[in-house]
């Protein structure tokens, strides 16, 4: 059967942990106190085939360079997240964006582009929103990605994005 791994990758607050929970309990948690490098296993079936996926919660990966290699290590597919009120965050995913190619390059992979999709979450949030949906598409295209804009605390398209992963990263 095959076999993923998906890593969230995005800035310290945009809701990795709470759009995982959401996903796998189906429940918005307020204040959920996440452990460095959980990995959760999920089967899920695709066409009659039965998929088996792991998600690592890269809680710490913005700080620690050890555990980001990890983190790289591990991803078959990288989710990268912001929040769309937190300006910071999308300007973060270039950052992300960087560190990725980079370990790809180093890792002598002989790959121009890797399997990834960009997230908007906290969709939400609609007074607080400082990025466009445009703004994300835009950013899609430049990184080459499907976008999907989220949110967690209402579920707003949360099993999309993990379906969709899924399938980006069974076609690659
Ligand atoms: P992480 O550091 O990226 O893992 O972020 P967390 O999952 O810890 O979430 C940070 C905060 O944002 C928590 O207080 C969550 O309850 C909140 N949060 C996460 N997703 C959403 C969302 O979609 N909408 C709103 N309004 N809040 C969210």
């Amino acid at each position: 059967n095959p076999h993923l791994r998906i890593v969230l990758y995005g800035s310290g607050g945009v809701g990795k942990s709470t759009i995982l929970i959401r996903f796998l309990l189906g429940k918005f948690i307020q204040e959920y106190d996440p452990t460095i490098e959980e990995s959760y296993r999920k089967e899920i079936e695709l066409n009659d085939e039965k998929i088996i996926f792991e998600i690592l919660d890269s809680a710490g990966c913005e700080e620690d360079s050890i555990i980001i290699k990890r983190c790289l290590k591990f991803s078959d597919f990288f989710v990268l997240v912001y929040s769309v009120d937190n300006k910071f965050s999308f300007k973060e995913i270039n950052y992300f964006h960087e560190l990725i190619k980079r370990y790809l390059l180093e890792k002598n992979e002989n790959k121009k582009d890797y399997p990834k999709i960009l997230i908007g979450n906290k969709s939400d949030l609609f007074t607080k929103r400082r990025i466009t949906c445009k703004q994300g598409k835009e950013l899609a295209k430049k990184l080459n990605c499907k976008f999907i804009e989220t949110s967690a605390k209402t579920g707003e398209n949360v099993h999309q994005l993990f379906y969709e992963s899924i399938i980006l990263a069974i076609q690659d």
